[in-house]
């Protein structure tokens, strides 16, 4: 039996999944691509040796990503997704019929054109019309971009060519790229394992947006599971959708939007950091 191990360099938790058959290895400029299919997890995607996404769980991931901040905005149009280059974030952004114009901002075309060829069930979108993109660094894109109405940041760990994603730089440009109603949203990693990186991005957020939040999902595949999200609003409370619900999720509806956020007396403790682990 072959086996892949993951090298999550900030993971106390090393997993190790069965592998059935490789079906693509090879290196990009930016980075090393695997997809293999598990007998568990179907199709696997790991870029780096870090699992990005598998066949069984990438909905849960990428539902929660994608629909708190475009179920918060009444009818967004315009939407940029950065990285997701395998086209997960840009199905679920492409169920909202009020999107008139998606860009994709991956700087690694290599990832795309595998998910196209191997990842059918989340690349299969992304030559819908409304669809638009680029290959680049997604922190120089959104300085050249106006009026966009959701900024959604599907992006690798918060090292290497993601860091600048994180920075306080990045995260006013993307306010100066949002309409006067915008909204943006990120992963900030795993509530168990990366508390400290969670505060930091909602603490720096803070001092762009006026309205910053966290909501949380567990995802089996991801280190600590108890994976984060942030999300920062220049006018709608992110708590409370306003739109109906779009039809075609598997987990994402209006009860599961209340329940992700966490509770606020919870929220506050993890914050101030009176509660640790
Ligand atoms: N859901 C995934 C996760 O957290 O494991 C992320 C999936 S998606 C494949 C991440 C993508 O972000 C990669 O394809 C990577 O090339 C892209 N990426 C990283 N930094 C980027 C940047 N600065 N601009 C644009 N894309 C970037």
């Amino acid at each position: 039996m072959i086996t892949f191990k993951e090298n999550e360099p900030y993971s106390p938790i090393k997993y190790v999944y069965e592998v059935d058959n490789i079906l693509y290895k090879g290196k990009s400029q930016f980075q090393e691509l695997l997809v293999f299919e598990s007998p568990d997890f179907g199709r696997v995607l790991a870029l780096d040796n870090i699992i990005q996404l598998t066949e069984r769980d990438e909905f849960f991931y990428h539902e929660m990503l994608t629909h708190i901040a475009m179920h918060t905005h009444p009818n967004a149009e315009r939407v940029i997704v950065i990285g997701g280059g395998d086209g997960g974030t840009m199905r679920e952004v492409l169920k909202h019929d009020s999107v008139k114009k998606a860009y994709l901002v991956e700087i690694d075309k290599k990832v795309v054109d595998v998910s196209r060829e191997f990842l059918p069930f989340v690349s299969s979108k992304l030559d819908d019309p409304r669809v638009e993109i680029h290959y680049e660094d997604g922190a120089e894109f959104i300085k050249k971009i106006k009026d966009i109405d959701v900024v959604i940041v599907d992006s690798t760990d918060a090292i290497g060519m993601a860091r600048a994603l994180y920075s306080e730089e990045f995260f006013k440009n993307i306010y100066n790229c949002l309409s006067e109603d915008g909204l943006y949203v990120t992963h900030s990693e795993s509530l168990l394992f990366h508390r400290e990186m969670t505060i930091e991005v909602q603490n720096t957020l803070k001092k762009v947006f006026p309205i910053v939040n966290l909501y949380s999902f567990a995802i089996a595949t991801y280190p600590g599971n108890w994976w984060s999200f942030a999300i920062g609003s220049k006018k709608y409370d992110p708590r409370t959708p306003n739109k109906p619900p779009v039809k075609n999720t598997k987990i994402y509806d209006e009860e599961v939007h209340a329940w992700v956020f966490l509770p606020k007396k919870l929220f506050n403790r993890i914050m101030n950091k009176e509660v640790k682990w």
